[in-house]
């Protein structure tokens, strides 16, 4: 990174009172143009800052006392609605935005809900309702949420536990830079808040 962008990275450093010389010794339109300002795009690794709330305005998540989010850009690893809205932005930019279910974990559907006896559960931890229990299906293990108890009947729901939510997110960009080779052929980021190996 060349000390210009340094200077656009940094407003709020140390350094800003040096590097204001530096801006006015070299002010002439060429070098202007040759400020180049990283966006947020496809094989980005953006370190992001976010609170996460849902429409009566109950925090569901937060980075807040937590490390932040580190996430590779462009290959599915957020929600659809949010990594549009991340497309475009750049380091230091904090933005609110509203995601529909749709764009989200999707909305609610009624063929998830699974009425099964009391006896096909193995344990013996009484059911309660809300009560999150693991399950074998044809696609692999599911995590479904007990949403009625009647008699010896228990509804399993196996909608996402955000499902139909509206997702209202806070967010801060910390951190932008390139992929390397290997985290974009293994679609992750590697390092601090990614795979490690
Ligand atoms: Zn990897």
């Amino acid at each position: 990174m060349d000390s210009l962008s340094r200077i656009h990275d940094n407003e709020k450093s140390n350094e800003v009172s040096s590097n204001k010389n530096l801006v006015l010794r070299n002010n002439s339109p060429k070098f202007a143009t040759q400020l180049i300002i990283m966006k947020i795009q496809t094989n980005k690794v953006v370190t992001l800052n976010y609170t996460l709330k849902n429409s009566e305005g109950e925090v569901l998540d937060t980075s807040e006392g937590r490390d932040p989010l580190v996430y590779l850009h462009g290959v599915g690893g957020l929600i659809p609605g949010l990594e549009a809205e991340l497309e475009g932005k750049e380091k230091g930019n904090s933005f609110n935005t509203v995601v529909a279910p749709e764009d989200a974990y999707g909305v609610r559907r009624e063929e998830l809900l699974h009425v099964v006896p009391k006896s096909g559960f193995q344990g013996d931890e009484e059911m309660q309702l809300g009560m999150q229990v693991q399950l074998e299906t044809e696609q692999g293990p599911a995590i479904a949420t007990i949403s009625e108890i009647e008699g010896d009947n228990v509804t399993l729901d196996l909608n996402h536990p955000l499902a139909g939510t509206e997702l209202h997110f806070e967010i801060s960009v910390m951190d932008l830079r390139d992929a390397t080779d290997d985290e974009i052929s293994h679609g992750h980021v590697h390092g601090p808040g990614g795979h490690q190996h």
